[in-house]
């Protein structure tokens, strides 16, 4: 089974999602931005192996803990330090999260500048969690290379394939655990229950957000359980009925 452990991290309130196939135990982080020492413990808890980790933007709460994850990862786990995947579009963002944690206030070594990347993400990139494959999608306007990533698993009953069960565990309870076999997407900072992204950041862009979302978001199957970067799960079709934003 899929599972999908969420941790609300930092005062931003960041979804940063755990993902591991509960039998091979192969892990992958989305967005790691903060609290290191919470995720490490649970991937040591549970015996997990960390395959990589993968970015969906480049905003201070998504990336600006990767480099203290890093250094922890790196005195708490043997093995391999697992590689980063990201947009190239985002490098610059990146090297200024030390600049900008200093601008708003925020004491020092909660957020550093994000390493580069040692993979490319891009439409249509293909990301591996063991026998899981996540599909890169180009999402910009709420960031500039903005990534969400999209698991289609198969319909049961179709060409026999019975579809992947997933369950999804808020770490602190702060949702109530949901099961199913839908597709899944992690959204990032697009779509939101009932909002969207905010786009008065710099390299922000409306017109674009609302074109990633309708074509890249709302056209996949309505089922699809849309896990956003903030705040609670929804789905492809509460958000195309009732979202007030692409009205
Ligand atoms: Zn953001």
């Amino acid at each position: 089974m899929l599972i999908c452990r969420v941790f609300v991290v930092t005062p931003f309130a960041q979804n940063c999602r755990l993902l591991y196939d509960s039998e091979s135990l192969e892990a992958v982080i989305v967005d790691p931005g903060g609290e290191a020492t919470r995720l490490l413990t649970y991937i040591n808890d549970n015996g997990l192996t960390l395959n990589s980790i993968w970015l969906t933007h480049s905003h201070i709460d998504h990336c600006g803990g990767v480099s203290q994850f890093y250094r922890e990862f790196d005195s708490k786990i043997s093995g391999d330090k697992p590689p980063l995947f990201g947009n190239k579009l985002e490098s610059e963002m990146r090297g200024r999260i030390g600049d900008q944690a200093k601008m708003l206030g925020i004491p020092g070594g909660m957020f550093e500048n994000c390493p580069e990347p040692d993979e490319w993400l891009e439409q249509g990139t293909l990301v591996e969690l063991g026998k899981y494959s996540f599909k890169s999608l180009f999402t910009p306007g709420h960031s500039p290379g903005h990534i969400a990533f999209y698991f289609e698993n198969p319909k049961p009953g179709v060409s026999g394939n019975e579809g992947n069960k997933w369950q999804i565990d808020w770490d602190r309870g702060e949702m109530p655990s949901e099961s199913g076999n839908s597709p899944l997407l992690i959204a990032g900072d697009t779509l939101f229950q009932s909002s969207i992204g905010r786009t008065d950041l710099p390299g922000g862009n409306h017109a674009q957000l609302i074109d990633s979302i309708k074509n890249e978001i709302l056209s996949l199957p309505e089922d699809t359980k849309v896990m956003p970067g903030h705040g609670p799960d929804t789905t492809v079709y509460a958000e195309k009925s009732s979202n007030p934003f692409l009205k």
